[in-house]
C-alpha cells in the first residue's frame, strides 16, 4: 500500500483512469446535498420490531446521527423492552407492546416509527402509524405486494406524514459514486448492468415462510440487485423476464424460492442481467460501458464496499475517505431532515412501489416461463 493519499486514491492512478480529482468530493456534497444540517431539534424515532438488524445495525447508530435520536422502542417481548430501554434511556413510559402500538399517538417526543418487523407486517404497521399522525421510515422490501405498497403511500399521503424507505444504499458513499459514473457515462454509455446477491439461508426463520416473507431470496436479497440497476441507470425497466431454480425438496424451500435469474431491458437499451439466491454467495454488481466497466464486489454490505473501475485498458481501484456518517446514520438523518424541511426522502413510498412492480412481474414471468411487458 502506498502514502495515504495513493489509499484515498487521489493521486496519479486516478488521473490515469480519466477520473477528475473533484469527483469523489463531489460524491460527498452530494451527501452533504441529501443533508445533515444540524437542526434546533432532533427527530425522534420510534423502533418497531427489537430484531437482529434493528438492534445491531440501526438503534447503535443514533450515535451518529446528527438530526434523530432514539426515543421510544416498541417490541412483544418485555424483557427486550426492559434491556434495550435500560441500554437507549428510553423512558419506561415510551416503551410498548404490540397490543399498544396505537398509543403513540399520545407522544409527542415520537416523530417518526422505523418499522423493522418481518415484512408482512410492514404494510399494517406502517398504515397504523401514519393513522396515528407519524412519518414512517420502512424496511425493505416496502410491503409483499403493490397493493399493500398502494396502501402505505395513501395512508401517509392522507395523514400529511412523509413515507421511506430503507434503502441504506443509497446513503453510501461508494454506491453514491456509482451512480455519478455510471449515469454520467464515465465509462463510456452503459450497455450492460450485471448484479448479483445472495447467501445460503438458514433454516428456522420467518424469511422461508412465505406467510411472514412474502416471499424468498427476492424479497429478501435479489431486491438489492433489481434496487441497483434501477439507481444505476435511473430509468425503469420497461420488458422483465425471470428464471427460478428451486429445490422443493430442500426443506428451506417448501413455501418460497431460492434462485432467481432474471433480466431487465430498460428504454434506453442498457440491459441488465440479476441474480437473487438464498443458496450461494453473492454481493456485487458491474456496470459495463463502451470503454471499460465499473465494477463493485461487494456492493451493499454493512461495511467493505470496494470499487474496481477499468477504463481504456486500465485497471485501478478506486478508493475513498471514511465518510463523516455512515449509511445507517444517513438514512436516519435523511429522513429527519426531510420531516425538519419538509422536504421528499430520495427513497420515498414510491421507490418500494417501484421495486414490488417489477418483483411481482418477476415472479409473474418465472411462473409462465414468458416476457412480461411493464405497463406504465
Ligand atoms: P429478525 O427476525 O431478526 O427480527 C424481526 C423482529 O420482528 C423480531 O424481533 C421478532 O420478534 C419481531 N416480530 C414481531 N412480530 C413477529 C411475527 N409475527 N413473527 C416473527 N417475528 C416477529 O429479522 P431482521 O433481520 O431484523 O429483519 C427485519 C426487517 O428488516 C425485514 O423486513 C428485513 O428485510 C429488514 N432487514 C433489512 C436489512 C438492510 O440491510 N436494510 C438487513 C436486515 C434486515
Amino acid at each position: 500500500m502506498g502514502s495515504r493519499r495513493e489509499v484515498l486514491g487521489i493521486g496519479a492512478g486516478m488521473a490515469a483512469l480519466g477520473l477528475a480529482p473533484g469527483l469523489a468530493s463531489r460524491a460527498f456534497a452530494a451527501d452533504r446535498k441529501i443533508g445533515y444540517a444540524p437542526a434546533d431539534r432532533k427527530i425522534g424515532y420510534a423502533i418497531v420490531g427489537l430484531g437482529y438488524y434493528a438492534t445491531r445495525q440501526i438503534m447503535p447508530n443514533f450515535a451518529g446521527c446528527e438530526n434523530a435520536r432514539l426515543v421510544a422502542l416498541v417490541s412483544g417481548t418485555p424483557a427486550k423492552l426492559e434491556q434495550y430501554g435500560s441500554e437507549y434511556g428510553i423512558l419506561p413510559s415510551h416503551r410498548y407492546s404490540y397490543d399498544q402500538f396505537d398509543r403513540i399517538r399520545d407522544n409527542p417526543d415520537i416523530d417518526a416509527v422505523y418499522i423493522v418487523l418481518p415484512n408482512s407486517l410492514h404494510a399494517e404497521y406502517s398504515i397504523r402509524a401514519a393513522q396515528a399522525g407519524k412519518h414512517v421510515l420502512c424496511e425493505k422490501p416496502m410491503a409483499t405486494s403493490v397493493a399493500e405498497c398502494q396502501a402505505m403511500i395513501a395512508a401517509s399521503r392522507k395523514a400529511g406524514k412523509k413515507l421511506m424507505i430503507g434503502y441504506r444504499s443509497r446513503f453510501e458513499p461508494y454506491n453514491r459514486l456509482a451512480i455519478e459514473l455510471a449515469r454520467g457515462g464515465h465509462v463510456g454509455p452503459t450497455r450492460l448492468i450485471t448484479a448479483e446477491h445472495g447467501f445460503p439461508i438458514q433454516p428456522g426463520q420467518w424469511r422461508i415462510d412465505k406467510a411472514l416473507s412474502g416471499g424468498g431470496s427476492m424479497m429478501d436479497i435479489g431486491i438489492y440487485s433489481l434496487n441497483a440497476a434501477r439507481y444505476l441507470t435511473g430509468e425503469e425497466p420497461v420488458e422483465v423476464s425471470a428464471v427460478e431454480s428451486t429445490d422443493r425438496s430442500d426443506p428451506r424451500f417448501r413455501t418460497v424460492e431460492d434462485r432467481i435469474s432474471f433480466v431487465l431491458r430498460f428504454p434506453s437499451g442498457i440491459e441488465a442481467n440479476c441474480i437473487s439466491s438464498y443458496s450461494s454467495a453473492h454481493n456485487g454488481y458491474r456496470v459495463i460501458g463502451t470503454q471499460g466497466w465499473i465494477a463493485m464486489e461487494p456492493a451493499t454490505p454493512y461495511v467493505g464496499q470496494t470499487m474496481t473501475i477499468r477504463k481504456d485498458g486500465v485497471t485501478a481501484p478506486r478508493t475513498l475517505p471514511p465518510p463523516a456518517r455512515n449509511q445507517f446514520a444517513g438514512q436516519l438523518d435523511h429522513l429527519a431532515e426531510c420531516i425538519l424541511k419538509g422536504t421528499t426522502p430520495i427513497v420515498a413510498g414510491e421507490e418500494g412501489l417501484a421495486d414490488m412492480r417489477v418483483i411481482e412481474a418477476i415472479y409473474r414471468s418465472a411462473a409462465e416461463r414468458r416476457h412480461i411487458e411493464m405497463t406504465t
